[in-house]
C-alpha cells in the first residue's frame, strides 16, 4: 500500500548494520528447518549454560527487544520518539508458573508505573495474565471447579495483584493494558479487568482490555460492553487483535469436543476486525482504541473512520500498535503522517525472554507473506541507501 511504501521513513532510526541484521534474520526465518534448528541448539546451549547470551544480544534479541532492563531500553526509546513513535515496555518473561515469579512480575509492573509516568515517550503500562497468574488456576476458576483452599488463597491473591497494578496506573494516570490469551482463561481475565474498568475508568480511560477479532463471539462482547458501561457509568478502553493463539485453540476445542470458538476462516476475522473498528469509532465517546496489528488494510482503514467520524489524527483515545521489530513501514508512516503509534517494546533479562523469541520466530515463519513483505522492505532500504 503506497502511503507504508516509504522506506526512508520505515527505517529511519536503523543504522545500516541494523538494517543488515534485520535483513539476515528475516531471510533466516523465511526457512522454517532453520528456526527449528536454531531454537533447538538455542534451548540446548542454554541448558548446558554455553555462553551464547552474547551471539543472542546481538542477533535476534536486540532485533526484537528494547534490552535488559528498563535503563537499558532508554537510548532505544528515546531514538523511536525522535520520530513519533512512542514505547509500551513490556515485561516478557513467559512461561513461569511459580509463585514467586509472579510476585516478581507485579513488583516489576508496579515499579515500572512511575518511571513511565514520566515519560512521555511511554504512554501506556501493560501486563499478561498468565505472567501474573498460573495458568492452570484461571482455567480452574473459569470451568467452575472447586478450588483447595490454597488455591483459593492463591486466587485471592490473582485478584489483589490484578487490582494492586491497576490502581498504581491509576494513581499515576498512566493507562493500563492487559493482554488476551487463551479462551480457556479470557473469561476469566475479562471479568476481572471489566470490575477494573467499572472501578478506575469512571472519568478517563485508564484500564484497556484486549479483544481477539479471530473469536467468533468478540462482536456481541463490544456490543454488551458498551451497555453495560452505560450502566456502570465508564469508559471503555480496548486493544483490538486478530489473536495468536488459533492452532491451539482449535486443537483444544477438536480434542475435548466443544465447539470451535475461532472464526471459520481468515475472511471473517477480518470482517469483525473491521466491524469493531466501526463500531468503536462511532461510539468513540465511550471507547478508547488500540489497534494492534500489522495488516496494512487494517491500519489504513482506521485512519479512513477516523476521518469519516471527524477524529483528529492525534486523538488522544486512538492508537496504533505495532511490536517491537516488526513492521516499522506502518508504524513509522503513519507516526509522520501525525497518528498515534507506539510499538510494544518487550525487555528483559535473555534468558527469561527467550520464549518470547522463540514465538515471533516462529510467528514469522508462518505468516510468509509478511515476512516477505520485510524482506521486500529492506532490501529496498538497502538499496536506496547504497544510491540505486
Ligand atoms: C501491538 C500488538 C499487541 C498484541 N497483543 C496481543 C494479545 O494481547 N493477544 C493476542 O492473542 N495477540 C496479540 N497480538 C498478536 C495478534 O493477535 C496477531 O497474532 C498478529 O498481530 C497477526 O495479526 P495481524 O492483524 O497483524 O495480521 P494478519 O496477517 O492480517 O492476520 C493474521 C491473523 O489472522 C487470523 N487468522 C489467520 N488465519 C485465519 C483463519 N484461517 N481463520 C480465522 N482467523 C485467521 C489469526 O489471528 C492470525 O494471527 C498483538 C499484536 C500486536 C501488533
Amino acid at each position: 500500500m503506497d502511503r507504508f511504501d516509504n522506506t526512508e521513513i520505515a527505517f529511519c532510526i536503523k543504522s545500516d548494520r541494523e538494517l543488515d541484521r534485520a535483513y539476515y534474520l528475516f531471510r533466516m526465518m523465511r526457512k522454517p528447518a532453520l528456526v527449528k534448528i536454531g531454537s533447538s541448539l538455542v534451548k540446548i546451549g542454554l541448558a548446558l549454560h554455553l555462553p551464547i547470551k552474547g551471539i543472542i544480544r546481538a542477533t535476534v534479541f536486540d532485533h526484537f527487544c528494547g534490552g535488559v532492563s528498563i535503563q537499558d531500553c532508554e537510548n532505544i526509546i528515546r531514538k523511536m520518539h525522535s520520530q513519533g513513535v512512542s514505547s509500551i515496555l513490556d515485561y516478557s518473561i513467559e512461561g513461569q508458573d511459580e509463585e514467586s515469579s509472579f510476585v516478581h512480575a507485579e513488583e516489576v509492573a508496579v515499579e515500572a508505573i512511575p518511571i513511565a509516568k514520566e515519560k512521555a515517550e511511554i504512554p501506556f503500562t501493560v501486563f499478561k495474565p498468565t505472567g501474573m497468574a498460573r495458568l492452570e488456576l484461571l482455567a480452574k476458576v473459569q470451568e467452575g471447579s472447586e478450588l483447595s483452599k490454597s488455591e483459593m488463597e492463591e486466587w485471592e491473591r490473582v485478584k489483589k495483584r490484578f487490582d494492586r497494578i491497576a490502581k498504581t496506573a491509576y494513581e499515576n494516570d498512566l493507562p493500563l493494558m492487559i493482554d488476551a490469551e487463551e479462551t480457556w482463561i479470557q473469561t476469566v481475565c475479562d471479568n476481572l479487568v471489566i470490575d477494573l474498568m467499572r472501578k478506575y475508568n469512571k472519568k478517563k480511560t485508564i484500564v484497556f482490555n484486549t479483544l481477539q477479532m479471530y473469536r467468533h463471539d468478540r462482536m456481541d462482547h463490544i456490543k454488551w460492553l458498551l451497555e453495560d458501561s452505560k450502566e456502570h457509568n465508564y469508559k471503555i478502553g480496548l486493544k483490538i487483535v486478530r489473536g495468536a493463539y488459533m492452532e491451539k485453540e482449535r486443537e483444544r476445542a477438536e480434542e475435548m469436543g466443544y465447539p470451535d470458538p475461532i472464526q471459520k476462516n481468515k475472511e471473517a476475522t477480518d470482517r469483525d476486525f473491521d466491524l469493531s473498528m466501526e463500531f468503536m469509532t462511532e461510539h468513540i465517546d465511550h471507547f478508547s482504541i488500540c489497534c494492534g496489528t500489522h495488516n496494512e488494510e487494517s491500519s489504513d482503514k482506521l485512519t479512513k473512520l477516523l476521518a469519516k467520524h471527524k477524529i483528529s489524527k492525534d486523538d488522544p483515545r486512538v492508537y496504533f500498535s505495532q511490536l517491537f521489530g516488526m513492521s516499522d513501514h506502518i508504524s513509522y508512516n503513519l507516526a509522520a503522517e501525525g497518528y498515534n503509534v507506539v510499538k510494544y517494546l518487550p525487555y528483559g533479562p535473555v534468558t527469561k525472554v527467550m520464549p518470547y523469541l522463540f514465538r515471533r520466530a516462529e510467528e514469522n515463519t508462518s505468516i510468509e507473506g509478511q515476512t516477505g513483505r520485510e524482506l521486500n522492505l529492506l532490501t529496498k532500504e538497502k538499496k536506496r541507501r547504497k544510491g540505486h
